[in-house]
């Protein structure tokens, strides 16, 4: 059914950048014949799910978004990928998201614009906004994002889905092409806060083939989101962050937000105001850290070893094999950040750009530190305005980076963050975040079940 959705769906959504069509169909089957033979099934056995095209699938294509890794077929499964394999999903396929996770709107994929099915003229987020647009559109009822900036949660609030960044290392990094490695955290995407939790059990967890990943199991994610879902939130601290309810959000989704809030206060949460002073350099910093990490990261794409190999007729030299390649196979917002990236941990500028990026990145970890001594969770909006018009912000990077302006602290400080919708702002969803202390994963999920 949902292959059939897709080819029905898809050519105007454009969620997906390969539909494995034959691997679906051969794990459904060996669910069925599993299942007719009596064998023990996994957790999620059957149920379709999109992967974001930032995690690697054995056999079948992942690009991420770019033409360097055009017709790369991975010899291995990222963690990911593997465990939902385990569990008895089946895979329809990758989808689509900025080139290298580097975007907030998904028109920096070098395969084409997502479009977000509420408006098939505005974006549908990004990075991930192939995942958010795929469930949107119920071409998948489950999809994996990852989250550097925002990138599963930003595109989860413009398209009124369910989008979760766990703590970091909390999912393993194992597979999932690299961006940022300090702030990459794959995560869970659905319909519904319950379908999230129950995901991100499955994938979560200690992996030992990634280094920074927490040797602790998963917060028992799916037993807040039952207890949340009876909507009773007594005892519950929430603190609303000062410094994201100003200026910069648009009046309709501060309306949004407003409305939920009060909503919380019914349900018997205590709500009080929350100063988090050092969120405001967030951005800058996130725009110094991760480009730095991403311009080392990515000097592996050499035309060497992976993907997309250009001029090497025999006469050139590595080297201009290497910047051929990497002139061709890169789209502009990448060789924007390896160039800011470079620049900012070159030699007599470290100091000043990198250096300082991450004195802030303490700082407002010691900002969230202190909030979690006064409330159990931070509550604000996802994202400052509903989905914008494609086109309309691509001409001057700034106005694109502001899209993750209220995500972006959370990534800097590690925890975890969930978007919920809350309703509608000039007929456009609005997304609700929730912040909680690092492994304390299940404390977002109960209070987002209780506002769906
Ligand atoms: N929009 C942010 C960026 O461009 C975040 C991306 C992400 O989370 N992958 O870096």
């Amino acid at each position: 059914a949902h292959l059939d959705r897709i080819a029905a769906v898809d050519e105007r959504v454009h969620a997906f950048l390969h539909v494995d069509t034959e691997g679906a169909l051969a794990a459904a089957r060996s669910v069925d014949e599993r299942r007719a033979a009596g064998d023990e099934l996994g957790p999620l056995a059957g149920v379709p799910v999109a992967v974001k095209d930032v995690l690697t699938t054995k056999g079948v294509p992942t690009t991420v978004g770019s033409k360097i890794l055009e017709g790369w077929r991975p010899p291995y499964d990222s963690t990911v990928v593997q465990r939902l394999r385990e569990a008895g999903t089946v895979m329809l396929g990758k989808t689509n998201m900025d080139e290298f996770a580097m975007g907030s709107s998904t028109e920096y994929s070098a395969y084409g614009p997502t479009r977000n099915p509420w408006d098939l003229d505005r974006i549908p987020g990004g990075s991930g906004g192939g995942s958010a647009a795929a469930l949107a559109a119920y071409e998948a009822p489950l999809s994996i994002g990852s989250d550097t900036g925002g990138s599963i949660r930003q595109p989860g609030a413009v398209t009124g889905t369910v989008g979760a960044k766990p703590t970091y290392g909390g999912t393993s990094r194992y597979g999932l092409v690299a961006f940022s490695s300090s702030l990459d955290t794959p995560g869970p995407c659905a319909r519904n806060v319950l379908d999230a939790a129950l995901l991100h059990q499955v994938i979560g967890g200690h992996d030992p083939r990634d280094s920074t990943s927490i040797p602790a199991p998963v917060p028992d994610v799916v037993g807040a989101a039952r207890l949340g879902a009876t909507g009773d939130l007594t005892g519950v601290k929430l603190g609303v962050v000062t410094e994201f309810t100003g200026e910069g959000a648009e009046p309709g989704v501060m309306a949004a937000f407003r409305e939920s809030v009060e909503a919380l206060a019914k349900l018997g949460a205590e709500i009080v105001e929350v100063s988090c002073p050092h969120f405001k350099y967030a951005l800058p910093a996130y725009y110094l850290i991760a480009p730095s990490e991403c311009s080392s990261n990515l000097a592996r794409f050499d035309g060497v070893r992976f993907g997309l190999r250009v001029g090497d007729d025999g006469n050139r030299s590595l080297e201009e094999v290497m910047s051929l390649t990497r002139e061709a196979g890169f789209g502009p917002e990448v060789k924007r950040r390896i160039m800011i990236g470079t620049y900012a941990l070159s030699s007599g500028y470290y100091d000043a750009y990198y250096g300082q990026a991450q004195k802030v990145r303490t700082l407002i970890t010691r900002d969230f530190t202190a909030a979690f001594e006064r409330v159990d969770a931070l509550i604000s909006p996802t994202t400052p305005f509903v989905a914008f018009p494609i086109g309309s912000r691509t001409a001057d990077p700034y106005q694109m980076y502001l899209a993750d302006l209220f995500t972006i602290p959370t990534n800097l400080y590690g925890g975890p963050a969930i978007s919920v919708p809350c309703g509608l702002s000039e007929g456009l969803p609005v997304g609700f975040q929730i912040m909680a202390p690092t492994m304390a994963d299940d404390r977002m999920y109960r209070v987002a079940a209780a506002l769906e």
